[in-house]
């Protein structure tokens, strides 16, 4: 028989960034016995990458900023199509949430009258970005560690054990979630180092796996992000929404090829980088869409002063939001207009003194110079779209993260959770994100595990059948590469359902992905147990595979272009999809698409926009009520 070791808790935490972390800390501190588990090192997660900073509307730097504003911002990032209720909460709680992380020991960059500093991003209608320098992630991820260290230093006075109550694992994969009926009843995984199963009872999970980047070739996202809490999910029995919405970030380098897809932050443009075409035109006037007319500056001059004198001029192209500017850049390169490693430029050296952009993006400087041998303060960089965020996720009740679907006990938040963002999410509102909803989540799955009259049991059938899975792709002498099969399963992602897509591309992704099924079906790892990251791989090519049919699936089913999902054959926006959200489910091994309503805002929340505005994204139905709730 296989050795496992296991463990009892209260509440189990999968994922270390800044949305488990932030769970963690809420369960401990309603007294539950919490673990935190992750795939990686501790402390090496998306959100220790993050640079532009956490979107908060504090007002400190234009002092008309608040919720309401942030609000509108958000909704018309993501096209109307967010969960307004998670947009609202949002909105309302991050100021709260940055402030308590500097009781927590962050130190963010300040105002020259000690406020904390908020800087400019794109469809943010005011500075709104707290931060440190272009490490914001960082300082998040460090405070969020030092406030857990100082959570078990209370432990150990109190219990003589600073694991007493809460404790990390490290390097730890879960593979699956174990049920009782329809109730989660733990989880189990492996150790990364040893491959030993180790298996976690517990009567509430919080998914915080952050993303799926891993499925497409050049993506700013590193080897742990195979969508394994979306593919826990689904095989629990929850649901999946919004799977179709991808954000490519504008701007990921090109150029040398083994960096391609590094993220390039957006604070380059917010500082006032601009984007030129190989003939030298700053090409993103020509891409301002109507519904953005009104905020976006329609030449140099004014997109220039707004830098200055952002009240009385609209700003610049450069600074809509992601979907367009990927739109726009992929426009560019196709129309021939490109660099020559198929790139646009991305300009600061002639916009900023030397000096102001090593203080202002320190991480940009030494990343061009290392990885490129390029001078930013001297020369422009080569930049181009890179496959970034999934704005999809698990479909979560809005207050309190819990899963929707058959599943109870099951939370989620941060990346992994779908509907905060609509179709496309506005830079910094996921630091942001991650804080205000992890909170939640965490808080929540503490109450459901107290509310509990009795704990659910881990079945000896349901352990085994984990093992059995787990171990299948090293019984297998001869059978798939996993690694050739990551690079076809990437194939088909990137060339078939990518940044722009089409129908008949759509379908044969489809048929592609079921026969790369039943070669996953097929995998085989040399090796042992011991640190084998062909045998990892292996076994996250199954979460990557059914994922990624959620998407193509979804992205064949929407018939119109959407924040992160543009159809070549359904160019524009149609009021008719917005009312619609694409729910995934697993029926067996079959996944399962359906078309669910999405809830309607409350009267004081769409009545804070012009009936002008609305008129360009809903249907004439909806602005009838619309009239008849504000008159
Ligand atoms: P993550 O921080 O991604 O953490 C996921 C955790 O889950 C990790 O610990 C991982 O090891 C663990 N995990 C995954 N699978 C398993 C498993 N099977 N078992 C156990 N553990 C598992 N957003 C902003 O708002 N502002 C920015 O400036 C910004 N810059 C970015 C820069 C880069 C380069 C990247 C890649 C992203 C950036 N983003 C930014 C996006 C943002 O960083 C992420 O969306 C966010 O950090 C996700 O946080 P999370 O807590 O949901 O998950």
């Amino acid at each position: 028989t296989t050795r496992i070791e296991r463990h009892h808790y209260d509440v189990v935490v999968i994922g270390a960034g800044g949305a488990g972390l932030r769970a963690a800390i809420e369960a401990r501190l309603a007294g539950k016995k919490t673990a935190i588990i992750s795939k990686s090192l501790f402390g090496k997660a998306h959100t220790v990458m993050a640079e532009g900073g956490a979107a908060a509307a504090m007002g400190n730097v234009n002092s008309r900023d608040n919720w309401q504003v942030h609000f509108r911002d958000t909704m018309r990032g993501g096209k109307f199509l967010n969960n307004f209720r998670m947009a609202e909460l949002h909105a309302k709680e991050s100021p709260q949430r940055i402030w308590e992380l500097e009781t927590y020991g962050a130190l963010f960059d300040r105002t020259k009258d000690g406020k904390i500093s908020q800087r400019n991003f794109g469809g943010h209608e005011y500075p709104r970005l707290a931060h440190v320098g272009d490490r914001t992630g960082l300082e998040l991820i460090r405070t969020l560690q030092q406030k857990i260290v100082s959570l078990q230093q209370e432990d150990k006075k109190e219990f003589g054990n600073y694991d007493a109550r809460i404790k990390v694992f490290a390097e730890t994969t879960i593979t699956e979630l174990l049920l009782d009926g329809d109730r989660v009843a733990g989880a189990f995984g492996y150790y990364r180092e040893s491959g030993e199963f180790v298996l976690f009872e517990a009567p509430a999970v919080v998914l915080a796996t952050g993303g799926v980047g891993r499925s497409y070739k050049v993506t700013s996202n590193s080897w742990e992000y195979t969508g394994d809490g979306h593919a826990l999910a689904l095989r629990a029995g929850a649901t999946l929404i919004n799977m179709e919405f991808l954000q490519f970030h504008p701007t990921g380098m090109v150029w040398p090829p083994s960096v391609k897809g590094i993220l390039v932050t957006e604070s380059v443009r917010g500082d006032g980088g601009v984007l030129k075409n190989s003939e030298g035109k700053r090409f993103m006037f020509d891409y301002v869409p109507d519904v953005f007319r009104k905020q976006y500056a329609d030449n140099e001059a004014e997109a220039d002063r707004w830098y200055s004198d952002p009240d009385n001029n609209r700003r610049p192209p450069e600074l809509l939001p992601r979907d367009e500017v990927a739109r726009a850049i992929n426009s560019e390169v196709k129309a021939g207009r490109g660099t020559p490693a198929g790139g646009v430029y991305l300009d600061i050296a002639s916009r900023l003194p030397a000096e102001e952009i090593r203080r202002r993006l320190p991480s940009m400087y030494h990343q061009f110079k290392e990885l490129a041998d390029v001078d930013i303060t001297k020369e422009p960089m080569e930049v181009g779209p890179t496959c970034h965020y999934v704005m999809g996720g698990v479909e979560v009740e809005p207050d309190s993260g819990a899963a929707y679907g058959t599943v109870q006990g099951l939370f989620a938040a941060g990346e992994v959770s779908g509907g905060m963002h609509g179709s496309n999410r506005l830079g910094g509102n996921s630091l942001s994100d991650l804080l205000v909803f992890g909170k939640r989540a965490g808080g929540h799955a503490a109450t459901y595990a107290d509310q509990l009259t009795a704990r659910p049991k881990v079945s000896v059938d349901a352990v085994e059948a984990a093992v059995e899975t787990a171990l299948a792709p090293l019984q297998r002498d001869t059978g798939e590469n996993p690694y050739a099969l990551q690079q076809d399963l990437q194939a088909v992602m990137g060339d078939l359902v990518g940044i722009i897509r089409r129908e008949g591309e759509l379908a044969d992704a489809l048929v592609r992905l079921a026969e790369l099924r039943e070669r996953v079906a097929k995998v085989s790892a040399a090796g042992g147990r011991r640190y084998n990251p062909g045998w990892h791989l292996a076994l996250d090519l199954r979460n990557m595979l059914v994922v990624s049919e959620c998407t193509a699936k979804a992205a064949l089913e929407r018939q119109e272009s959407r924040g992160g999902h543009t159809r070549e054959d359904f160019p524009g926006m149609d009021p008719k999809w917005r009312r619609v959200n694409l729910v995934c489910s697993l029926d067996g091994d079959t996944v399962r698409l359906e078309h669910k309503p999405l809830p309607k805002m409350r009267a004081e929340l769409i009545g804070l926009f012009d009936r002008a505005e609305l008129a360009k994204y809903l249907t004439d139905e909806e602005l009838a009520d619309f009239d008849a709730l504000v008159a």
